[in-house]
């Protein structure tokens, strides 16, 4: 039997769906709203992770994701914001070579991308309804519409299908509010940083700060520009930037946001703020999917963040969303009901999707106040 999946946003877990589905042979295709190139930043991937990419992409796919991936083997260290080590721990190297430990967010989303005839942009998803046949009709802002077997929502924590089908499923605010920043490796380096800082994953925790220094180092034949990602993560009460006029402020105002804050810093420390890509900093709010509910029966489910969306604390929301892709594309090429699949399934994502999303609460309570 032949299906026809509709699938809204061209994220990490829609285009690892449509990658699975398309090399079973069913027909897909993902309705994206833009073409620009996705934010850079750095992205930890797990073991599960990986497992799942690799299940869903077909093999020069997989192959360009390890050859644009990082391999990391150095462990964590935590500071106070004096340079005070408070613990550290040392990662095991296993030696195995093709390990994905890190992506960077565009180069993956572009490695997905690279070839395929299954995505249209400048779709913005608009409605949803049920057909008579028992199947769904999707409208975008174009004033174009499609019909399917299924919609899946992969549109990310913001989820307008969501809104859509389910609109009492708002994510949680969690209080904190995060600049998000990349500084360029050579000019960290250059500029100071100090050289047990400069491999492994520094956090450090003030009395109201969080903040984490990652590095993202490319393979030798990646051409791409080594990179930290930096993550700063304040709760709102005492950052007292209110959220309208945060969310606003360009780059190098946010700049001087982390500059100020940090004033009273180690040196090495706080001289790295001078060194960030004003153009590639913004604020964003942590929220979470308390509990995660399924999306009930019916040809309309969700994968990834639009389901269950957590803190970046956790480094796991791209992780869970190719799991629930590569089950996804289980269910959806199972033989027998496309009812009994869908309800396996959306069992598995929300126990999935709870674990994800408890361990990320417990680590962000960890280093940070949240409401
Ligand atoms: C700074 C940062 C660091 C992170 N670090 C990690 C990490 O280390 N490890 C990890 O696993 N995760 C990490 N994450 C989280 C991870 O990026 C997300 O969980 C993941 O991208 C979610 O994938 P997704 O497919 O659900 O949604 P997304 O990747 O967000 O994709 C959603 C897509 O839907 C499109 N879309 C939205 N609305 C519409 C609409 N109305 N119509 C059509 N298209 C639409 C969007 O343009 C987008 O392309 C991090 C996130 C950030 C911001």
């Amino acid at each position: 039997m032949t299906r026809r999946v509709l699938v809204i946003g061209a994220g990490i877990g829609g285009l690892c769906l449509a990658h699975g589905l398309r090399q079973a042979g069913v027909d897909v295709v993902v309705y994206e709203r833009d073409a620009s190139p996705a934010r850079r930043h750095r992205l930890r991937i797990t073991p599960e992770g990986e497992r799942a990419f690799r299940e869903c992409l077909p093999a020069p796919v997989s192959d360009a994701l390890v050859a644009t991936s990082m391999r990391y083997t150095k462990g964590m260290a935590a500071y106070d914001e004096h340079l005070v080590r408070l613990w550290e721990h040392n990662d095991v190297d296993d030696g195995d070579l093709d390990r994905v430990d890190a992506v960077d967010h565009r180069t993956l989303r572009e490695v997905l991308l690279a070839g395929v005839d299954f995505v249209r942009y400048g779709k913005e998803f608009a409605a949803v309804s049920l057909t008579s046949s028992g199947g769904v009709r999707v409208r975008f802002r174009d004033g174009t519409s499609d019909d399917g077997d299924v919609l899946v929502a992969a549109d990310g924590a913001d989820s307008a299908v969501r809104a859509a089908w389910r609109p009492a499923d708002v994510p949680r605010d969690l209080g904190v509010r995060a600049i998000v920043t990349r500084i360029p490796m050579v000019r960290a380096i250059k500029g100071g940083l100090p050289e047990f800082m400069r491999d492994r994953f520094t956090s450090v925790v003030s009395a109201d700060v969080s903040f984490g220094l990652l590095p993202m180092e490319f393979r030798p034949d990646a051409g791409a520009e080594d990179y930290y990602m930096a993550v700063f993560n304040m709760h709102r009460d005492d950052l007292g930037v209110p959220d309208d006029v945060l969310f606003e402020l360009p780059g190098p105002a946010l700049r001087e946001v982390l500059r100020n804050r940090t004033a009273d810093w180690h040196p090495d420390l706080h001289g790295l703020f001078a060194h960030v890509e004003p153009s590639e900093t913004y604020a964003l709010a942590l929220r979470a999917s308390v509990p995660v509910r399924p999306w009930g029966q019916g040809p309309v489910v969700p994968l990834g963040d639009a389901v269950h969306t957590m803190p970046l604390s956790g480094g796991a929301g791209a992780n869970v969303a190719a799991q629930d892709a590569a089950a996804l594309c289980r269910a959806l090429t199972a033989p027998g009901l496309l009812s009994e699949g869908l309800a396996v399934y959306q069992a598995d994502l929300v126990r999935r999707g709870t674990a994800a999303v408890e361990e990320s609460i417990r680590m962000a309570r960890g280093s940070m106040r949240i409401d």
